[in-house]
């Protein structure tokens, strides 16, 4: 095939040169001759030409996240939103179905409901968890099913391979929004699913100091996405491309630091459960969970996130957030700082509290994005929270 214009995996090599990538900010680049100019403007060539049309920064990323995912190539974009709309954009046309689950980010609800049918293409939507609901779905001969594991807030699980291969039998493409459990805890293209799509201003960024998204597949994809990309103009920047390198070599090291301390988070609340002071926890990882064998299987680790439940309903919970005093307040997770969210007040606040309980997410239900603190810090702090607002 021809040169992608995305990136690729790369084969690794002791470096040479400068140990931090330069950061190009040109948006345009001077060319030697009309041949150069022609082979660039035709994206013939790859290569540094107009900023929108791809960069050396981006295309740093992208080889990055294609060699970590274990795909062909990947797409990177201005934001998570930016790679979802743009990927399900690039590969429907009108009169095409996709399937997309109830329990899916509200971004990707939103743009599935107010969007997509403006462009003639028709949403179904499905119970994730049911695979006769998918079977169910398929049978209406979609061209793209959505899927989304872990599930924001309920870190519900989603069968990937089982979902995969009822997508491929039905002759359906499947897209999976991977954000909550990035490499190394799972790895979706292993598991069958043809697309992965993160917002890499969480975990991949992991600093709370960018926006960008990534789409990963294979060749036949990413070519339709990139030549999306370029004339809708959605690409990632230089700078945020620059840090999400910067971010990359310590993936590894965060990911599972996180995910040890959820881990011990998750113990250290449940004795607040036995004690009676909060209803439950919920982590994947945890005997209890109703999906610790897929969890097993599908996941390395149970991830860095960890919902409890408090009594008293979305007042108490109210109350307990505004007690805390190292866990953040806000919007977005995976960084190096843990972070509380309140869904029935953000994610899900469109939803009513009949809604939300029909979508298992309780009133007093509060989602902790686990940080670097250490653990005995982040129980502590809940605790207090807890135990201050009784
Ligand atoms: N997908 C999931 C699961 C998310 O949680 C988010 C943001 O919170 C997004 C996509 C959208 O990402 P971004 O905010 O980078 O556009």
């Amino acid at each position: 095939m021809d040169t992608p214009l995305y990136g690729t995996p790369k084969s690794h090599h002791a470096p040479l040169g400068p140990l931090s990538p330069p950061l190009m900010r040109a948006s345009s680049t001077a060319q030697p001759d009309a041949e150069s100019v022609r082979a660039l403007g035709t994206a013939q060539r790859s290569g540094e030409f107009y900023q929108r049309m791809g960069h050396e920064n981006c295309r740093q990323f992208e080889s990055l996240a294609a060699m970590r995912e274990g795909s062909d190539g990947a797409v990177s974009f201005a934001s998570g939103m930016a790679a979802m709309s743009g990927s399900m954009l690039a590969l429907l046309r009108v009169g095409d179905r996709v399937l997309v689950p109830h329990e899916v980010y509200g971004g990707t609800a939103a743009f599935a409901a107010q969007d997509l049918p403006r462009f003639g293409v028709e949403v179904i939507r499905f119970r994730a968890l049911e695979l006769g609901d998918l079977r169910k779905g398929l049978a209406q001969r979609p061209k793209l099913v959505v899927l989304e594991t872990p599930i924001n807030p309920t870190l519900r699980l989603v069968d990937l391979a089982a979902c995969a291969l009822l997508c491929k039998e039905a002759g359906a493409t499947s897209l999976v929004d991977g954000t909550f459990a990035p490499p190394p805890i799972q790895r979706p293209i292993a598991l069958g699913v043809d697309l992965v799509v993160h917002s890499a201003t969480k975990f991949y960024g992991g600093h709370s100091d960018l926006l960008a998204g990534v789409a990963c597949g294979r060749h036949e994809h990413m070519r339709l996405i990139e030549q999306f990309r370029r004339r809708t103009g959605a690409i990632l920047a230089p700078d945020p491309a620059w840090l999400l390198c910067r971010s990359w070599p310590t993936l590894d090291l965060r990911i599972n630091a996180q995910q040890d301390a959820a881990r011990e988070l998750a113990h250290r609340l449940s004795a607040l459960v036995r004690e009676g002071q909060i209803d439950d926890v919920i982590y994947p990882g945890m005997p209890s969970h109703p999906d610790r064998d897929l969890c097993a299987r599908q996941m390395h680790g149970g991830g860095t996130m960890v919902s409890l439940i408090v009594p008293g309903g979305l007042d108490r919970a109210r109350r307990v957030f505004d007690a805390l005093q190292v866990v953040a307040r806000g919007p977005s997770l995976g960084s190096v700082e843990s972070l509380a969210s309140l869904p029935s007040f953000t994610t899900h606040a469109l939803l009513s509290a009949e809604e939300r309980r029909a979508a298992g997410i309780p009133d007093g239900l509060l989602r902790i994005s686990v940080g670097l603190e250490g653990a005995a810090a982040i129980a502590a702090d809940i605790e207090q929270a807890v135990r201050r607002t009784a």
